[in-house]
């Protein structure tokens, strides 16, 4: 692409999902609508309301429901965990060291693995929960699947996308953290259809199953 050729941006039409140039799309109650899903999405909005708006018929899932699937998530993950540090934790005291000089290179060394370990095991399992059920499994406690636009199930590109946007960009970064979770939940609690800051980017949807 030659630097004078302005990039030709392309965005998701919120009801159909096809790609447009910006200029191609008109913004509806707060969604970017193509030229051909424009008619039926106004008549809808006149007609229900932005809650009517969904063109699948969707009832998208709210900022609670979310949050309590995300915590059935961290129970589901955490309390294997807990119990996996319980039994590391003893094994290092066992080590034969001298008492005065204690083995801190060991317990370093086994505490970073087990970081690494936690977050290895917790991206496999929304990574392949999403792609292979379209749902973690708080989220099917919780009665949710994670779809495309267009309703369509998540390739593993966006499963990777979603995971890496939620669990590094919007809640892995210290202190940044505070500030996108809350933006990412006030956009998820204000968006005619309940989408956080990943679902933007990654152009899917929660909805309810
Ligand atoms: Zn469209």
């Amino acid at each position: 692409m030659s630097p004078d050729a302005p990039a030709q941006a392309v965005y998701p039409c919120s009801q159909c999902g096809r790609m447009f140039a910006h200029a191609d799309l008109v913004p509806i109650a707060g969604n970017w609508v193509c030229g051909e899903c424009k008619p039926a999405f106004l008549s809808r909005v006149m007609a229900g309301g932005a809650a009517g708006a969904s063109l699948h018929g969707w009832h998208y899932g709210g900022f609670w429901i979310r949050l309590g699937a995300r915590i059935i998530d961290g129970l589901v993950l955490g309390v294997p965990f807990f119990v996996l540090a319980l039994l590391l934790i003893p094994s290092l005291f066992k080590t034969p060291s001298d008492p005065a000089n204690p083995n801190l290179g060991a317990f370093a060394a086994l505490g970073l693995g087990f970081i690494v370990l936690s977050f290895g095991i917790s991206a496999c399992y929304e990574v392949g929960m999403l792609k292979y059920r379209g749902a973690t499994l708080g989220k099917m406690a919780c009665g949710l699947k994670v779809v495309r636009a267009d309703g369509s199930d998540l390739g593993w590109g966006v499963c990777v996308g979603r995971y890496a946007m939620w669990n590094i960009v919007t809640s892995g970064i210290p202190y940044l953290n505070f500030v996108l979770m809350l933006t990412s939940s006030i956009m998820a609690g204000t968006d005619v259809e309940k989408r956080a800051l990943h679902d933007r980017v990654c152009n899917t949807r929660v909805i309810y199953q």
